[in-house]
């Protein structure tokens, strides 16, 4: 059941073909790949005495070496610990603590950030070069239920946690790709302008399943010009991306000359997509648009809204995030655990053999966020009557005004319809009165400004009055972590500093 077995399965079958590349340059065919993996999985048990199970830490950027790491630590029999390499110094030391991580792959460019709580291998450098030219050993067996991937969670609030995914979690996650999400071959290629820590990552199971090549950016992110320069030259090219990612695209000054005629479909999923710039994407992609609605504690499979469902939709389904995906259950829930009907906002839960095994060393966030076997999402949300899931919030972002709760996102929805508005992000702030207002951070596009008085007009002419902002913070950008996500904690402690500097003057 070991992961590494799909890798061998892939040499054999497709030994010649690109497996990695990086821009437009071949880096691996898969036997090489296959036989880069074995060694260094090798050499992490004869030169490092690591043993089954042992946590090994992975502070790199988008660069091939990620997936041959990736490999050779699962060809060994250990844990991965994939690190959002945008985080703090502070941040890796806190992950490797938490893990109790023995070694770090790092990239040249970040290895003076991992501190010296860890052995690090730089990778490339002298030493990984060594590594592949270990003598190879067979794949280490483990068991379905063994740790593959302790996924940090993004930590938008408190300290990250890390989601234990299994061998047979994540094989799982890939039976749902090709049946709810996409089928690729062999002549497909899967880009990665998204970090390979988070959902690009877990992607790759799919490329390498199918004998497609990966490729990796050359810049090692996303820059748009460069993007649009890969979809023209691989045919077949798929990627998954954060919405904010496919809204720079399709604003990108690239795009009006780009060629995106190889383009096979982009998946986006990680955040809220609004309804306004999926339809944009959809005018300049055309259908070729895919969401999945995810959680690192149940990778990427909870609902899908594929490319067939986009066309011909209606507003309301395009504000959905799909059906449940076919290897899990999904309900709504109220306060008490209760399932509600269609039509019903409540949290969202899920189970199925995708859900992770539990977060690590947490009994106690483990027992609040599974009851009787159903994993609690922190998310808001509502069936229709077709079986369709729209997302409302987080739970924790919910505002309570007034004893009205309000959804942002139906706000944020309505101020995105200004022609002005580049970003918007709708939270609450405590208030004496109302228990809490609702305060909208706007950025304008460059040269272009909405003023309070339209903003608050579109508001009184598509929602209720008591949901209209009460306060309006006009800033450049709005704060987001490495997937592309907002912030919503950064910005309530903006108006907590604003307070407390306005109660002191
Ligand atoms: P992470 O564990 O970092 O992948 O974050 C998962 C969270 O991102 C989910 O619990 C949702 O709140 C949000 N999310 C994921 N996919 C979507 C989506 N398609 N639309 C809106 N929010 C999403």
């Amino acid at each position: 059941m070991n992961l590494a077995h799909l890798l061998t399965r892939a040499s054999h079958i497709w030994p010649d073909n690109c497996a990695i590349s990086r821009g437009a340059q071949l880096h691996a065919t898969y036997r090489q790949f296959a036989e880069r993996a074995a060694r260094i999985g090798a050499s992490l048990r004869r030169d490092y005495a690591l043993n089954t199970g042992d946590r090994v830490a992975l502070v790199m950027k988008n660069q091939p070496e990620y997936l041959e790491a990736l490999y050779g630590i699962w060809h060994a029999g250990l844990v991965a610990v994939p690190v959002n390499a945008k985080l703090h110094e502070r941040e890796f030391a806190y992950i490797f603590s938490d893990s109790g991580a023995r070694l770090c792959f790092v990239s040249p460019e970040l290895a003076g950030k991992v501190g010296d709580s860890i052995t690090t291998v730089v990778t490339p450098g002298e030493e990984w070069q060594r590594m592949q030219h270990a003598e190879a050993a067979p794949v280490v067996e483990v068991d379905r239920d063994d740790i593959a991937w302790l996924f940090y969670t993004s930590g938008t609030t408190g300290k990250p946690k890390g989601a234990m995914l299994s061998h047979h979690n994540l094989r799982q996650m890939l039976l749902a790709f090709f049946v709810d999400v996409e089928q690729l071959d062999a002549a497909d290629s899967m880009l990665h302008p998204a970090p390979l820590s988070h959902g690009s990552g877990l992607y790759n199971f799919a490329a390498l399943y199918s004998g497609a090549n990966q490729v990796i950016p050359a810049s090692g992110g996303f820059d748009p010009a460069e993007i649009f320069a890969l979809i023209a030259h691989y045919p077949g090219a798929f990627f998954f991306a954060a919405p904010t990612m496919v809204k720079r695209l399709v604003e990108a000054t690239d795009a009006r000359s780009a060629d995106t005629s190889n383009l096979k479909n982009i998946i986006y999923g990680g955040g809220p997509m609004y309804v306004a710039d999926l339809k944009a994407a959809m005018a300049f992609f055309g259908n070729k648009l895919g969401q999945i609605y995810g959680q690192g504690e149940c990778p990427m499979t909870i609902t899908t809204l594929t490319r067939a469902m986009h066309r011909d939709a209606s507003d309301a389904r395009l504000a959905s995030v799909g059906v449940a995906q076919s290897v899990v259950q999904v309900k709504v829930v109220d306060e008490r655990g209760v399932e509600q009907p269609a039509g019903s906002v409540g949290e969202i839960c899920v189970r199925g053999e995708v859900v992770m095994r539990g977060y690590w060393q947490r009994p106690e966030a483990n027992a609040s966020a599974f009851r009787d076997g159903w994993l609690y999402t922190g998310d808001m949300g509502v069936f229709d009557a077709d079986g369709f899931l729209t997302l409302k919030d987080r739970v924790k972002d919910l505002i309570i005004s007034g004893g009205s709760n309000i959804y942002p996102r139906e706000v944020e929805e309505v101020l995105l319809l200004h022609a002005a508005v580049l970003e918007v992000s709708v939270v609450g702030f405590p208030h004496p009165e109302w228990g809490e207002e609702v305060v909208a951070f706007v950025a304008c596009h460059v040269g272009l400004n909405a003023t309070e008085a339209e903003l608050d007009q579109l508001c009184l002419d598509s929602i209720a009055r008591f949901k209209r902002p009460k306060r309006y913070v006009f800033v450049d950008s709005l704060p987001k972590n490495n997937n592309g996500k907002i912030l919503k904690t950064a910005l309530r402690d903006m108006l907590s500093l604003e307070d407390v500097s306005s109660s002191s003057t």
